[in-house]
C-alpha cells in the first residue's frame, strides 16, 4: 500500500503518518526528518539544506527528489510506504510518475490557516523521544525541560512556510486532482481539525478496505 499524505505545515501529517506506518506495517518516510538528520553533517550541500529549512523555504526539487528516489526504491519499500512531506511540488510528483511507482491513496488533511498558526506556535519537540507534542489544556504531556521549539516554528518563518505551501503545494493539489491521464490513486480529503483519534478512525475507514 503506497500512501501520500498532504497538508499544510501543522496540519498533523507527522502524527497521522506515524499511526499509519505502525498500523499497516509500512515504512514512514518523512522528508522533514530525513532533512533534519542531514543538516548535522557539515557539508556544503547540507549547509544549503539547513539555510532553506531555517528560512522556511522549500529546498530545491533536485536535492529532495534525489533523496526520496533513493529511499523509495529501497527493498523495504517494496510492500509500500507512507510519504509525509513529499511531493510538495509538481516537479516532485512527476519524479514518482517517472519512476513508474503507482500511489494507491493520497490523503489530504485540510485545516484553516488560523488554526495552523495557533497549533504551530504551541508545538514542541521532545528531545529524548523526538516526538512532536502539542499543548493540551495549557500543559505539555511530558517533562517540559526536554521540550524544544523547532527553529522553523517561529511565527515569521511559519508564515513563509505557509506561503510556500500556497505557491507550490496548492498547484500540486490541483494538478493531482485534475490528473486525468493516470488517475490510479484514490484522493481523499479529511478534516484535519478533528482530534487525533477521530482522524485515525477516518483513515482506517479508507485504508482498512484495501
Ligand atoms: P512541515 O510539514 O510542518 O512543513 P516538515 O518537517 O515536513 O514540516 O518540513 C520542514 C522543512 O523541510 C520544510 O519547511 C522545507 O524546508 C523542507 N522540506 C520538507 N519536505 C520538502 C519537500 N518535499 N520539498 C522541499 N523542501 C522540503
Amino acid at each position: 500500500m503506497r500512501i501520500v499524505l498532504l497538508g499544510a505545515p501543522g496540519a498533523g501529517k507527522g502524527t497521522q503518518a506515524q499511526f499509519i506506518a505502525q498500523k499497516y506495517h509500512i515504512p514512514n518516510i518523512s522528508t522533514g526528518e530525513i532533512l533534519r538528520k542531514l543538516i548535522y553533517k557539515n557539508t556544503v550541500l547540507n549547509k544549503k539544506i539547513d539555510y532553506s529549512m531555517h528560512s522556511g523555504k522549500l529546498i530545491s526539487d533536485d536535492i529532495i527528489t534525489t533523496l526520496i528516489r533513493d529511499r523509495i526504491t529501497c527493498l523495504d519499500c517494496k510492500p509500500g510506504f507512507i510519504l509525509d512531506g513529499f511531493p510538495r511540488t509538481i516537479v516532485q510528483a512527476k519524479m514518482i510518475e517517472e519512476e513508474k511507482i503507482d500511489i494507491d491513496y493520497i490523503i489530504e488533511l485540510k485545516i484553516p490557516t488560523k488554526i495552523i498558526l495557533k497549533r504551530i506556535q504551541n508545538r514542541r519537540t521532545n528531545s529524548i523521544e523526538k516526538k512532536i507534542q502539542c499543548l493540551q489544556n495549557g500543559n505539555y504531556p511530558t517533562n517540559n525541560s526536554f521540550l524544544a521549539e523547532r527553529v522553523d516554528d517561529k511565527e515569521k518563518i511559519v508564515k513563509i512556510r505557509l506561503h510556500e505551501y500556497e505557491k507550490f503545494t496548492i498547484p500540486l493539489i490541483n494538478y493531482l486532482k485534475n490528473d486525468t491521464k493516470v488517475k490510479k490513486f484514490k484522493y481523499c480529503i479529511l478534516d484535519g481539525t478533528k482530534n487525533i483519534k477521530n482522524i485515525h478512525k477516518d483513515i482506517k475507514k479508507i485504508l482498512d478496505v484495501h
